[in-house]
């Protein structure tokens, strides 16, 4: 039996093995089914060739060697939690205390073999760099990038990076000399996308927008991807040659097969201290009021504001209490660590030759422009996330 089992080598699972080993718990696994960490908030530039694919992966073998956890390269299939196993790929798994990390899935749109998206499969951003590169090639072209909504979990909704991925692209064309042969437009379903960022930040954008000549599409429901374009609901057509879309996120399809309690969009429900709590067997339950199953990042359906949002930093939160809240259930303790004080929207939103800060809290947002510097301060922070990641550097606190 192993005494911890994380699901999943992203933000939530690799900074949760890291922080169980620093609280001195002996035993940590962590299941992946990809060998690598990938730092998905740089991965914007790959589009563009202003990084390479592999300058943002981390080998799991190298973390798992330096903070001392097993990994285990598998594909999660199945979690039967009444029983304290995990079904893979490959085996099966029994675990004292479990944390689901494995990320979300994806909300379905019609025609999506039509687009790419840059927060899908990491290799999905090379395919984008070899569209973007033919149309570079043809010597002009219309171009598309947006993102969905999700109704039944508003969290999951993730704009940043099409607005990051857009920007750097106009920016690349425009050091070509070839900005004014494309025409490129930003497109959502909503009326106002990225209105959970607050009101300056919604005008910065329009400001943005006009600015680099960027042409928006807002407000009305998508009704299918073609070849060619998009259709909405009304059968008007956005053409494009190349659409980059973002789905909404939504639960993993391993949720679909597990005994998990899920919310309407299928992610797993937990409490402030990211406990997933069943009531299906009362008789079961421990002394803590749960089976010892913690959902951390994606995977997991967060409670708050309307303008909550999933992101590496509040995965990293997450990861971190659960870290300290086994270490505590093991202590006999009553001590434990909540999520939702430390919700907010922090993003340093990349335009390729500079960036706007958006900060978001309770309060109220705002969105700093930092021209040049604000481009640098992202890029350093990659290369902070890595090496301090392999212990080559020391960590900030929080950070
Ligand atoms: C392009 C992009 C830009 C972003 N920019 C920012 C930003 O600027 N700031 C910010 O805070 N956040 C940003 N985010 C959000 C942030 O990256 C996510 O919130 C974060 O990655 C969530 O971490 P996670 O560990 O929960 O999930 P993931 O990062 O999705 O990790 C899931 C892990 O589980 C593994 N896995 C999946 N399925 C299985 C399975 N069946 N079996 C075994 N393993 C499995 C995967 O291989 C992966 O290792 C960005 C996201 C994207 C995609």
């Amino acid at each position: 039996m192993k005494k911890v089992l994380i699901l999943g080598g992203g933000f939530a699972g690799v900074e949760c093995a890291i922080f169980l080993k620093k609280e001195g718990i002996k035993d940590v696994t962590l299941i992946s089914n990809r060998d690598y960490f990938y730092i998905y908030p740089t991965s914007i530039w790959i589009p563009t060739g202003e990084i390479g694919f592999d300058d943002i992966k981390i080998p799991l073998k190298d973390l798992a060697k330096v903070h001392d956890f097993e990994l285990i390269i598998d594909d999660v299939e199945k979690i039967v939690s009444k029983e304290n196993r995990v079904f893979t790929k490959n085996g099966e798994y029994e675990y004292e205390y479990l944390v689901v990390a494995i990320g979300s899935g994806k909300v379905k749109h019609k025609g999506s073999e039509n687009f790419l998206s840059i927060c899908s499969e990491p290799e999905e951003s090379l395919k984008i760099k070899e569209k973007i590169d033919e149309l570079i090639k043809k010597g002009g072209g219309k171009i598309a990038m947006g993102f969905g909504g999700n109704p039944k979990d508003p969290s999951n909704v993730r704009g940043g990076p099409a607005f990051e991925v857009l920007f750097n692209v106009h920016n690349k064309l425009k050091k070509l000399g070839i900005r004014d042969n494309f025409e490129l437009t930003f497109f959502a379903p909503m009326a106002e996308p990225g209105a959970r960022m607050g009101k300056q930040a919604l005008k910065m954008m329009d400001l943005f927008f006009s600015k680099l000549n960027i042409k928006t599409h807002f407000g009305k429901k998508i009704k299918e991807f073609v070849e060619d374009g998009i259709i909405f609901e009304d059968d008007s057509k956005l053409k494009s040659d190349f659409t980059m879309f973002i789905p909404a996120g939504d639960g993993h399809k391993v949720f679909e097969n597990s005994d998990l309690p899920l919310n309407e969009a299928n992610l797993v429900k937990i409490n402030d201290y990211c406990e997933v709590v069943h009531n299906f067997d009362e008789s079961k339950e421990t002394e803590e009021g749960v089976y010892k199953v913690f959902a951390i990042g994606d995977s997991a359906a967060i409670e708050g504001p309307d303008w909550r949002a999933k992101q590496g930093h509040i995965a990293e939160v997450m990861a971190r209490n659960v870290a300290f809240n086994i270490a505590q259930i093991e202590k006999g303790s009553e001590a434990r660590k909540g999520y939702e004080e430390h919700l907010n929207i922090l993003c340093v939103m990349d335009s390729g030759d500079g960036a706007a800060f958006v900060y978001r809290n309770h309060k109220g947002g705002k969105m700093i422009p930092m021209p040049i510097i604000g481009h640098w301060l992202k890029k350093g922070w990659g290369w902070y996330c890595k090496n301090s990641k392999l212990g080559k550097i020391p960590r900030i606190p929080g950070m």
